[in-house]
């Protein structure tokens, strides 16, 4: 009877992280970092291994492989040699970036994706790819609270990679009955300094120069309304969406919407924490991508399918970054 009551309690705990062997391809950014630590403390360091291109030294607490996400054979070579089951593929050229080097981003986005999923086909593995809200774009969408279902026309290489990503992971479970899971990040904002490569990155940077500079010029327009997320909410709801059960997810990818402001309303956030903080508008090439993203996003299916919710004001989050600053900076 003990066995049975165990049987059905480790049964109502397990989810889709329960016993995986985690690979996180592309770990050394903005997001990878934090979701290494994050997943190691879920799953325990032994049961992750971590992967990049970059030979940067990183704070790491699992075992680290160097990896190009272009070469099959390396990416295979991992996979097998650690018995992954779940893949994380984080690896991509950033909007920003990507209009710079549209060459790269395809080698990245979209060779490196397809080594991915086809190793997840081939090795029975789950796999998550980030997608983005620069999916995106043209004319004929609602930009104000844009639902997941509406017609695709993104502007940049960074957004048409994104496309194809949600496209074939969709085809590949379809066709392969492979569990393939995207979420449409907003912006990420972090408390940390790293390579300001993407459109929303204002956010991040406006707090750095605001503490050593006492200024920002920022590239967008004070009105330019984008939806942005805290990066430890991004964590957190990555977590549990990895986690979520496949047979309740009625789609394979979903908008997640964060919180909609833009760098005028997020500077008088930023004014009452530092009052002689400046702020000037230089808007470039950036704010052409700002202006075809959605200005906010409907997330009610990632509500209904696997729980996500998420409610901070403007000043809560400036808060919240302002706080996570290193003190070295303050
Ligand atoms: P990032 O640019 O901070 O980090 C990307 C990492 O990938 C870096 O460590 C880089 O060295 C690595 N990389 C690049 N090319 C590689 C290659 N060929 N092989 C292996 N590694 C390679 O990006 P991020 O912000 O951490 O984004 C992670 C994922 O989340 C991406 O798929 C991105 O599209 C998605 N995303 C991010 C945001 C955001 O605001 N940060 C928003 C939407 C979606």
């Amino acid at each position: 009877v003990q066995k049975s009551i165990l049987n059905q309690n480790q049964r109502s705990f397990a989810h889709a992280l329960t016993g995986a062997k985690v690979l996180v391809a592309g770990c050394k950014g903005q997001i990878g970092l934090p979701l290494v630590h994050a997943l190691c403390k879920e799953v325990g360091r032994e049961n992750v291994v971590a992967a990049d291109i970059s030979d940067k030294k990183a704070d790491l607490p699992c075992k680290f492989e160097q990896l190009d996400v272009a070469d099959f054979g390396r990416y295979e070579k991992i996979v097998k040699d650690h018995k992954i089951t779940y893949i994380v593929h984080l690896a991509a050229i950033l909007s920003a970036l990507g209009e710079r080097f549209p060459d790269r981003a395809n080698s990245v986005n979209v060779t490196g994706f397809l080594n991915a999923i086809n190793l997840a086909r081939d090795n029975k593995c789950k796999i998550y790819c980030p997608s983005s809200i620069a999916v995106f774009g043209g004319e004929h969408f609602p930009k104000v609270n844009t639902p997941d279902d509406v017609i695709l026309q993104p502007e940049t290489i960074y957004g048409v990679t994104k496309v194809f990503n949600e496209m074939l992971g969709n085809y590949y479970h379809k066709k392969f009955g492979v569990d393939f899971r995207a979420i449409r990040y907003p912006g990420v904002i972090s408390s940390e300094k790293y390579e300001f490569n993407g459109t929303t990155d204002y956010s991040t940077q406006i707090f750095f120069e605001a503490l050593e500079k006492g200024h920002y010029k920022c590239f967008l327009g004070p009105k330019s309304d984008l939806p942005m997320i805290y990066i430890d909410d991004c964590i957190q709801g990555t977590i549990d969406f990895l986690k979520a059960d496949s047979t309740k997810l009625k789609r394979r990818t979903y908008n997640m919407a964060g919180i909609s402001f833009n760098p005028e309303q997020l500077a008088a956030s930023l004014q009452k924490l530092l009052p002689n903080f400046e702020i000037q508008y230089e808007p470039d090439f950036r704010q052409k991508i700002a202006d075809a993203w959605p200005k906010s996003i409907d997330d009610s299916n990632a509500q209904k399918d696997w729980g996500w919710s998420y409610n901070v004001t403007v000043d809560d989050l400036a808060q919240k970054i302002f706080d996570g600053i290193d003190e070295q900076y303050k």
